[in-house]
């Protein structure tokens, strides 16, 4: 079974205008970062951090796009490397802006924890090969680190809220816009085949499961990707690949949710079999 890919047709607008006007990403080498806020208005949320060095460029989008450098707080999808490479830098750039994560990622984000190692046995490309390169340490953010409201509201942003989609890591989290349909979800899933080094240089545009080298819980991350379908998103952006709208977004979507141990799921690999989502002591 093939992954559903639509990226044979042609598309001239930027990707980032398949996403509404308050919402756009930067792409820091292999890895997403999302901002949230009206342009001008001097006010956004930013989401995730990216590789690490990517603060300079994450503030210069940020103060040509919105007027100012600095977010009113910053949310993390989930605590994997790529994704709080430069929380730090940009922690204390912002002295008082808050970090948000889900209780359950907290453990890896204050010197608590370690994710599992990278699985290179998961094949699919080079990068999953060099997945025992990248790091799994916990990091430890101190006392910033909060976890995200009970109530699944999201700090400054009144019209998103947060769900839980675990199965990538135990806390990972998802953001979703009612009013319009936008969803933010880190690595739930992704837009690009992230275990392949060419579909990463080049982008390409097809629905995937999470990072395969990084899952611990395929149970879990199928539940995830369910409940993701199951909200109709207009428009998504996530931790990888190029954002996706429309009906190229929802049957995509579908197809991957109908399909995930073909699809997503690997053949092989050290969390297959035993889903693994407690750290190790
Ligand atoms: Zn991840
Ligand atoms: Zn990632």
């Amino acid at each position: 079974m093939q992954p559903y890919s639509n990226s044979g047709s042609p598309d001239a607008s930027r990707p980032e205008d398949r996403l509404p006007g308050d919402v756009t990403y930067l792409r820091t080498m292999i890895v997403n970062v999302v901002m949230i806020g009206a342009p001008g208005s001097g006010e956004w949320v930013l989401v995730d951090t990216g590789m690490p060095g990517s603060s300079s460029k994450i503030v210069k989008a940020a103060r040509e796009r919105f007027g100012t450098d600095k977010p009113k707080a910053i949310l993390l999808t989930h605590g994997h490397f790529d994704h709080t490479g430069s929380v730090k830098d940009l922690m204390e750039l912002f002295p008082d802006v808050p970090v948000y994560a889900h209780e359950l990622e907290l453990p890896f984000l204050t010197g608590r924890a370690d994710y599992p190692p990278g699985d290179p046995t998961v094949g699919g490309g080079l990068m999953a090969a060099s997945a025992p390169l990248f790091p799994n340490k916990g990091i430890d953010l101190g006392g910033r680190a909060q976890p995200l409201p009970a109530d699944g509201s999201v700090p400054y942003l009144p019209d998103w809220h947060w769900l839980h989609t675990p199965g990538h890591s135990e806390g990972h989290v998802s953001f979703f816009r009612n009013l319009d349909g936008t969803l933010v979800a880190g690595d739930a899933f992704i837009t690009v085949k992230q275990e392949s080094a060419l579909a990463v240089l080049t982008q390409r545009r097809e629905i995937h499961g999470p990072p395969t080298y990084f899952t611990p819980n395929w149970e879990a991350a199928r539940t995830s990707v369910a409940r993701l379908v199951a909200l109709r998103p207009a428009a998504a952006v996530t931790g990888h690949g190029e954002p996706m709208a429309g009906d190229e977004l929802v049957q995509g979507l579908e197809h991957l949710s109908s399909h995930f141990d073909e699809v997503a799921v690997p053949a092989s690999g050290r969390y297959v079999d035993s889903a693994r989502i407690k750290p190790e002591p």
